[in-house]
């Protein structure tokens, strides 16, 4: 085999040719035809992958897929209705070439553990509770958010009035939280926390990494969240009544009007850190805004 592996994926009566390297993986290719499709890694299946890896296997190497040149991987679209029958039509060529960028592409972060780690890694979302009717969607995120995972104690660990801020949050808004880390991971942190047996508050959901996608952003392919993946889940949540909190203003990249930056938190300003009572502030504000797209974010402190 040679450095590069030319695969053509039919998508929607087109062909995409994509260039990847041998060493990319399952979840490389996702992201590269999300860049192309807009369709989402984790909405993307491939019902003729000639090999035991399927959706869910995002670890599995290309190289090892054992194709000839004339092999079309066909790919859906979970969420939409099935592919129509195939036409005797020529399909139109797109010719997607990822081979001079590919090295910045980063990895999936989606490690094979345990057979139980790996089934909570791939599920990537899990819901903890119902919404609730009329209530606006905050999507908080956690490191350095509301956590610092260099806190030597749990004291430390978690923002200042954490729990005063979720609690006055829950007043308006459902609570749903992504984390760039596994399930896992972000379980362990949200128990330690406190945060999934309040008894002032419920979370809606836990979000993972899994659900970030890799797009180009000035030069470079960077990992973000976009907030379309949630609200495949949740209908009733839109870009009207969505906010998301996060200290990397990339992580709503794709969502750039339902984004607030936070002040990166450091248990070592602990004993001096407010960002959430201003930021509850902030929220209660704006709980009544018809949408939320409309304001003005960037300012949110002043
Ligand atoms: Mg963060």
């Amino acid at each position: 085999m040679g450095d590069f592996l030319k695969l053509k994926v039919r998508w929607n009566n087109k062909i995409l040719q994509i260039t990847v390297k041998p060493q990319d993986t399952l979840a490389d290719l996702k992201d590269m035809i999300y860049v192309i499709t807009n369709i989402e890694p984790h909405r993307q299946n491939f019902p003729n992958l000639p090999t035991s890896a399927n959706l869910w296997d995002d670890d599995y190497l290309l190289q090892d897929l054992d194709v000839n040149p004339d092999f079309v991987l066909e790919m859906a679209d979970l969420l939409c209705e099935p592919l129509p029958s195939t036409s005797t039509a020529e399909p139109s060529y797109d010719f997607i070439d990822f081979s001079g960028f590919n090295t910045m592409l980063q990895p999936s972060n989606v490690h094979a553990g345990s057979g139980d780690q790996l089934v909570f890694d791939i599920k990537g979302f899990k819901s903890l509770s119902s919404p609730r009717h009329g209530k606006k969607l905050i999507v908080l995120d956690v490191d350095q958010t509301i956590y610092d995972y260099l806190g030597p104690t749990r004291h430390l660990a978690g923002r200042p009035f954490l729990h005063e801020f979720l609690a006055g949050v829950y007043e308006d808004y459902d609570i749903g939280i992504w984390s760039a880390t596994d399930m896992i991971t972000l379980e362990n942190k949200m128990e330690a926390l406190g945060m999934t047996t309040h008894p002032d508050y419920k979370l809606l959901f836990l979000m993972d990494k899994y659900y970030m996608i890799t797009i180009p952003m000035e030069g470079q392919m960077v990992r973000v969240k976009p907030l379309d993946s949630v609200w495949a889940k949740y209908r009733q949540f839109d870009k009207m009544n969505t906010i998301m909190c996060d200290d990397l203003k990339r992580n709503f990249y794709l969502n750039p009007r339902n984004g607030i930056v936070v002040s990166p938190y450091s248990y070592k300003a602990h004993h001096k850190d407010d960002e959430l009572l201003d930021l509850l502030s902030y929220l209660k504000t704006i709980a009544n805004c018809d949408n939320f797209a409309a304001l003005d974010h960037s300012s949110w402190k002043k």
